[in-house]
């Protein structure tokens, strides 16, 4: 038979790199926090409709990367591919919509059968926000601020660049459609098949295509800011003021859409150019028609979601986890009494390891190669005068210490 591997494009979180992602979410929910947003989780999997509805069946997700299956009463499930339709389909059925504004974060891991390659993977994990029922500028200001916020308390806003777009209102888009498709018909004949079958659909998916081919045509396409009407226009300027007044720099990248029809105003990615190919750290936009379509009352909505495998590859290491104390139990006498001052001492908040066998070499070599800071030494003739002996591993020191005065002491190593 052969060996059982893990499914292609999914990973183990051995300790090191679950600490490593840990940091990513624990940072991002200690600042969302501070910008009262509060996490909240749905479900790994829903109907397949929660995601067709809202991701529209002509999206990359819905024709290629869904892994949807009929479970044992027949009904037709999938594994989430994003966060937003979820949370949009919570909002709803919990009956949350009247106690708007609502403020969201979640972290955890998506599913998408996408091709494996570095900072892309068919089990990955995002972090995101949701902002629903603020319709104002401000709103899309604020969810900017907080991601850029994260990036920074993340050591890794030197690193990205903010990019900047704004699709604008219902009136502006269905305007620009028409000088769109019109210039992409007449170079029909030069875009890939997806492109082709998106032209009658959703025209401004063509734009955000990573096909070569159409990229040259889209370089050449009429822009989306020369379709705007005054109150698009004025929407984007205040979203920029509130920008600009706050410090964060972006750049504006008028090929930066969203293809459907909810998404509307602004639309952004915090990218970086230190991964390859895999450049979007955090790509969010306003939706404002999303959850009328899935059958709720009419709200606005502005979120973003960041890759947690790009970001903890950008970050610094997390710090190491703290260095444990050693309890060495000399004898077998020695040995329960040591799982009784280990028990005290873990209660005590103290991090301490255990070796499970071995004379006291091989005990004091482990406890090396767990970097310990300190072994305790628990002999017979040190029980029978209630101490033990206190060996600082670094310095090599050793003291004896009253077993009462042990955690107090040991607290001073760590
Ligand atoms: P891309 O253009 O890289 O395919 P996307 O537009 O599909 O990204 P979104 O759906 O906007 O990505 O997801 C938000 C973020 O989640 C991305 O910016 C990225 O950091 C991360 N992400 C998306 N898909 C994957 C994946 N398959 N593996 C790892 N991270 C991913
Ligand atoms: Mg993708």
């Amino acid at each position: 038979m052969s060996k059982l591997q893990p499914v292609r494009g999914t990973h183990d979180l051995l300790p090191d790199r679950a600490r490593a992602f840990r940091r990513v979410a624990d940072t991002a929910r200690t600042v969302a926090g501070r910008y009262g947003y509060h996490e909240m989780a749905t479900p790994i999997f829903e109907f397949s409709e929660v995601f067709k509805r809202t991701l529209g069946d002509t999206s990359d997700i819905v024709t290629k990367e869904m892994y949807t299956f009929s479970d044992r009463s027949g009904a037709e499930v999938t594994l989430r591919p994003e966060g937003t339709a979820g949370v949009a389909r919570a909002v709803i059925s919990g009956g949350l919509a009247q106690h708007m504004p609502l403020k969201y974060f979640y972290a955890g891991p998506m599913f998408r059968y996408e091709r494996p390659q570095k900072g892309r993977l068919r089990q990955f994990h995002q972090i995101g926000v949701e902002l629903l029922g603020v319709a104002e500028p401000l709103g899309d200001v604020e969810v900017i601020a907080l991601g850029a916020a994260i990036l920074q308390e993340l050591g890794v806003a030197g690193q990205t660049t903010l990019e900047l777009n704004t699709l604008g209102n219902a009136g502006s888009r269905e305007a620009y459609r028409g000088v769109l498709v019109d210039y992409l018909e007449a170079r029909r004949d030069e875009l890939s098949e997806d492109s082709v079958s998106r032209l009658g659909r959703n025209p401004l998916r063509v734009l955000d295509s990573k096909d070569p081919g159409d990229r040259a045509v889209v370089a050449e396409a009429p822009l989306l800011s020369d379709s705007l009407d005054a109150e698009s226009a004025e929407f984007f300027a205040s979203v920029r003021a509130g920008l600009d007044r706050l410090g964060i720099a972006y750049t504006l990248n008028p090929r930066l859409v969203r293809g459907l029809d909810y998404y509307c105003h602004t639309a952004f990615e915090f990218t970086t150019d230190a991964l390859g190919a895999q450049g979007a750290v955090i790509a969010g936009g306003r939706y404002d028609g999303l959850v009328a379509q899935m059958g709720g009352p009419e709200t606005a909505g502005i979120g973003w979601a960041g890759g947690i495998e790009r970001l903890s590859m950008l970050a610094d290491e997390p710090a190491p986890p703290p260095r444990p104390i050693a309890l060495v139990p000399i004898g077998p006498e020695a040995e329960v009494e040591t799982l009784a001052i280990a028990d005290r001492l873990r209660r005590a908040g103290l991090v301490v390891e255990l070796g499970y066998r071995g004379n006291l070499k091989r005990r004091l070599s482990r406890a090396d190669r767990l970097n310990a800071r300190a072994a305790v030494l628990v002999g017979e003739d040190e029980l029978a005068r209630d101490v033990a002996t206190v060996r600082d591993l670094d310095s090599g020191e050793q003291e004896e210490i009253a077993l009462s005065a042990l955690a107090g002491r040991l607290a001073a190593f760590s």
